[in-house]
């Protein structure tokens, strides 16, 4: 008999507060069967202590190409940027200083600490690592917090995938170690996906090829019926929490996932250890919480899971993901698939294990799959570090990276968390020695993003009106490094800002700047949107602040394994940390052009201009809707903008006192909030930006004007006109605001 379900005992209060000691870990490390967790009440003591001194991203298969085509997709026609209007290059020879001081070895010994040991969220050693980023950030002279919130993170008990028909096979779910590198022997936490229900059943199996939408069309298409069976399905293209979501839709029992070697293995190169490939035991380990309905805690959308706080039940949960799904290699996909009849699949479905894939039937291969989790309630503890402003101390730019990882997280997140440490170490000394910032800057170190944006969605709903009064802009980083190419997404406002950064450092030991590699052939860099998938979410999309996401990949599969660790990062990722300290770089001019600018460098004419291309996408896709009036505020917002940025230069050049350009500031860096719908989106009113949301079948990937899309997206046309209406009277708002900024900019022009 099958048997889906989540055991509600977590939710009681004595298994309240559960974090898990390194023994335990190790226990189901590298181990099948059944092994029950040691559960450590944290004592009230621990709590208190933690508190008082201060307490504790696709990637998102965000490596995965593809799905960072379906991102970064290429911005509009418009021309390349003008030259920075405002006050700020009088800044350019402290940022350079700032950069010599960026040292390869720093990040590298920061590299080492943070992926000696795995340290999932809610681990004994994540905590660990909480302490020795406070202490360090506390040495480098900054104000250090500590935020601890009571989140349901999921733990795998019991993980089993096992062929009963036509013949006997248990999937090993083992990575396997290699002397090469001796952290691969480490223990692991258990190949699982979080947040899938438990279940036993058995069932029949059929190939889905990527389990995007189009795929189980296609299946329907050819008469095959999901219904009841389980999906095997292969990793990449959309974030995999939308395919357990898409397979539920369509009737599927189970499903389960694997990498195949043709999106990140031995076809695409050398594996591990002898390349930076995913090696055939490796498993991509991942949450399936349906991010695009809610991000952070399913038990607590929309306020802050303070420890005691009250968690709706599992049925209340709407990110939770019915569908029982589990993570497995291509080694333990291979016997499924050799064994799998049915017809041979069609183009493009063929994956790269050297056997004709088939699309299965009801009667060869069946597959008893076995999943428990132990639901509890664990704390969880984001650091933020200050290091405040001298002019402006109540303007904040906040920088952020995800602390926790699923194995040892060389790559996702320990890059990312090694170049903020570098880049605030180089802030501090610089303050230090006399050249401090103008406006504060807050280093934040989130926890749980693995599981689902938690730490940061938390902290956004808890610090929201702070933020939106306060936030000039947030800077995400989630993997820093996994190779040597930079990429670069954000909002439209923040676009010319980012480019002027980069063009303004050499590319070391090659010609020209930075942004050189990012320019297609008509001059234009290549700047991605923002959907959902790593800490800015809730930034962005609930609170109307002003994002960039910066990183720097190249082709790999280790990626949520075992196998993203030091010495893959030292051997293929990055020999010598170079690029390291090119992020580094950036990241510390990125912090202190935007804290020490006289006037924001906000660009809300490229607003105007990707506003009308998005408008004009649509519009000639859906042919019977109505979006004329949007393209005419878009039109407006670039007139508008043009003008703000003539003004901005006419003051560049003009001494305002500090009065003014506080005013002038706030007004600039503000005007984003007018984007946000009262209400959020009618399905998901988590979400509250109009221009922007997770898509809800790709997960990671953006969805434009999103009152309208959700609504086509149900096939309901007359929602969709009313989309439009809602979206219109927001931008009328947004261009009242900034014709407001104008008129203020070009009053001051004119004394
Ligand atoms: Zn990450």
């Amino acid at each position: 008999m099958a048997r889906v379900g989540r055991k509600n005992h977590e939710l009681l209060p004595s298994f309240q507060r559960v974090t898990v000691d390194g023994n335990s870990w190790s226990s189901y490390l590298l181990s099948k069967g059944k092994v029950s967790m040691q559960k450590t009440l944290i004592s009230v003591l621990f709590l208190m202590f933690s508190c008082l001194i201060g307490c504790s991203t696709p990637q998102e298969d965000k490596d995965d190409p593809a799905l960072k085509a379906e991102k970064g997709r290429e911005d509009s026609g418009e021309q390349p940027p003008e030259t920075a209007i405002d006050g700020n290059r009088r800044h350019l020879e402290s940022e350079a200083v700032l950069r010599q001081r960026v040292r390869a070895k720093s990040c590298e010994k920061f590299a080492k600490e943070l992926t000696k040991l795995p340290h999932v969220a809610g681990s004994k050693r994540n905590a660990e690592l909480a302490t020795y980023l406070v202490n360090t950030l506390t040495q480098f002279g900054f104000q250090v917090e500590r935020h601890v919130y009571e989140v349901l993170l999921p733990y795998p008990v019991h993980v089993e995938v096992e062929m009963v028909a036509p013949v006997a096979f248990s999937a090993s779910l083992r990575e396997e170690p290699t002397e090469l590198d001796l952290d691969t022997s480490n223990k692991a936490v258990l190949p699982f996906n979080a947040y899938s229900p438990d279940c036993d059943l058995t069932a029949p199996v059929i190939y889905v090829n990527y389990g995007r939408r189009e795929d189980f069309e296609r299946l329907a298409a050819l008469g095959i019926d999901c219904r009841g069976k389980i999906a095997l399905t292969r990793y990449g293209r959309i974030f995999r929490g939308s395919k357990a979501k898409i397979a539920a839709e369509f009737g599927a029992a189970a499903m389960i996932l694997f990498s195949d070697p043709a999106d990140d293995g031995f076809v695409k190169g050398d594996v591990y250890p002898h390349g930076p490939f995913r090696p055939s035991t490796a498993v991509e380990r991942g949450s399936i919480l349906d991010i695009s309905t809610y991000p952070g805690d399913p038990g607590t959308p929309g306020i802050p899971s303070l420890p005691g706080e009250d968690q709706l039940t599992f049925d209340q949960m709407k990110s939770l993901p019915n569908l029982p799904t589990t993570c497995i290699s291509q080694a333990d996909a291979k016997p499924l698939l050799e064994n799998m009849k049915g017809s041979t699949v069609p183009d493009g479905w063929q994956g790269g294990i050297p056997i004709t894939y088939h699309l299965g039937d009801a009667s060869t291969v069946r597959l008893r799959l076995h999943l428990e989790m132990d639901y509890s309630l664990r704390l969880i503890e984001n650091i933020t570090a200050t290091l405040n402003g001298l002019r402006c101390p109540d303007e904040v730019i906040l920088i952020g990276n995800h602390r926790d990882a699923w194995v040892h997280g060389a790559s996702d997140p320990g890059s990312g968390t090694s170049v903020l440490l570098e880049a605030a170490r180089v802030l501090a000394d610089a303050k230090e020695a006399g050249q401090g910032l103008d406006r504060t800057v807050r280093f934040a170190f989130w926890d749980a993003e693995e599981f689902g944006i938690i730490g940061s969605t938390e902290y956004g709903e808890q610090f929201a009106k702070e933020l939106s009064k306060e936030c000039v802009a947030y800077i995400n980083i989630d993997s820093a490094v996994s190779g040597p190419n930079l990429r670069l997404a954000g909002v439209p406002t923040l676009a010319r800002f980012a480019q002027d950064v980069l063009s303004s450092i050499a590319n070391e030991g090659k010609p020209g700047s930075l942004v050189d590699p990012l320019l297609n052939e008509k001059g234009q860099m290549r700047y991605g949107t923002l959907g959902s998938g790593s800490d800015y979410t809730v930034f962005l999309e609930r609170l109307g602040i002003d994002c960039i996401d910066i990183g720097s990949g190249g082709a790999h599969g280790v990626y949520h394994s075992s196998y993203d660790t030091y010495v893959f990062m030292k051997r293929f990722a990055d020999p010598g940390f170079k690029q390291h300290k090119v992020m580094a770089g950036v990241l510390a001019t990125m912090v202190s052009r935007l804290a020490n600018s006289e006037i924001l460098p906000f660009d809300f004419k490229r607003l105007g201009a990707d506003l009308l291309q998005t408008q004009k996408r649509m519009e000639a896709r859906y042919k019977n809707l109505d979006l004329s009036e949007i393209g005419e505020l878009a039109n407006h917002v670039t007139d508008v903008g043009t003008k703000i940025n003539q003004a901005m230069v006419k003051l560049g050049s003009m001494n305002l006192n500090l009065e003014t350009r506080l005013l002038l500031n706030r007004r600039i860096y503000q005007a984003s909030r007018k984007l946000l719908l009262k209400n959020g989106l009618e399905e998901r009113p988590w979400y509250k930006h109009a221009l922007w949301a997770p898509h809800p079948d790709k997960g990671y990937g953006t969805e434009d004007l999103p009152t309208i899309t959700d609504a086509l997206l149900a096939n309901d046309k007359n929602r969709a006109q009313d989309g439009a209406t809602e979206l219109v009277n927001v931008l009328r708002a947004y261009l009242n605001e900034i014709d407001g900024l104008r008129q203020h900019l070009e009053r001051l022009t004119e004394q």
